[in-house]
């Protein structure tokens, strides 16, 4: 089944210097366990779609079904890694892994410490954001995203800031908990290598002024 269905959205913003009609018509469909990536140039709206189906942004038009519901209601369980670790400064990485689950979740301890060796970052539980490398920090936002073991994992340019090392690294990373959670991955960046490398799925995003943007699905097998 798809686990994600989207058809015939529209996505318009209106801001004090006019209208931008940032998706149109937009078509795709995402199977569970696929890992998709969607490639297009700066603008042409790649960030817009992501944010609609975490929910993240609301007002379209045209429908949005992510397993089997609209993207507007409660929805099932997704995790969503933007290009910034965003973590909270004054949590330790261990508080910061744990920071959406009420500490008294039965087992969260077990669950924190299964994430912490999941994305190598065992003997830094009790570190604080500041002290640790931009490639630390994000698999720390990694491990948060993956805390209530979502079905979808979002990622928007989740490595755009990082070095070529830290970036090879943290797309082992990734690969493996697709491979061991069977996590379905819609990963968003305007780097064809990388987008090439890691999906079984490309997508290609195109945005024309004037014209219908067009997304192109090339079947890959996994490398
Ligand atoms: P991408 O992620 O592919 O670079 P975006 O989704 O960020 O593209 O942006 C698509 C279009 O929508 C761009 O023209 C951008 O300027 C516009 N846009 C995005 N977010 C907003 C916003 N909050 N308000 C107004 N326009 C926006
Ligand atoms: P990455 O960001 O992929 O972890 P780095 O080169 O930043 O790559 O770090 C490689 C390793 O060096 C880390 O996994 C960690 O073990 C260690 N390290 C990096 N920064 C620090 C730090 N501030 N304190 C302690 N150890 C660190």
């Amino acid at each position: 089944a798809d686990l994600l269905e989207i058809s015939n959205l529209d996505k318009t913003f209106d801001s004090p210097q006019g209208k931008t009609q940032a998706l149109q018509k937009i078509q795709l469909a995402v199977k569970e366990g696929e890992f998709v990536t969607i490639i297009g140039p700066s603008g042409c709206g790649k960030s817009t779609l992501l944010k609609i189906v975490a929910g993240l942004d609301t007002g379209h038009e045209g429908s949005v079904l992510l397993g089997g519901q609209q993207v507007s209601g409660p929805g099932i369980d997704k995790g969503f890694i933007f290009q910034e670790p965003r973590l909270f400064p004054w949590l330790t990485v261990e508080k910061n892994i744990a920071a959406n689950l009420p500490l008294k979740y039965p087992h969260i301890h077990n669950r924190v410490q299964e994430l912490i060796r999941l994305v190598r970052l065992e003997g830094f539980e009790k570190s604080f954001p500041r002290e640790l490398s931009g490639g630390m920090a994000q698999r720390v936002a990694i491990a948060r995203a993956l805390l209530r073991n979502p079905k979808v994992l979002l990622l928007d340019e989740p490595f755009g800031a990082l070095d070529a090392f830290t970036r090879a690294h943290m797309q082992e990373v990734l690969l493996d908990i697709w491979q061991e959670n069977k996590t379905t991955m819609i990963f968003v960046t305007h780097d064809i290598d990388e987008a090439i490398y890691l999906a079984n799925r490309v997508v290609i995003m195109n945005a024309r002024p004037g014209s219908i943007k067009s997304i192109i699905p090339i079947d890959l097998p996994y490398p």
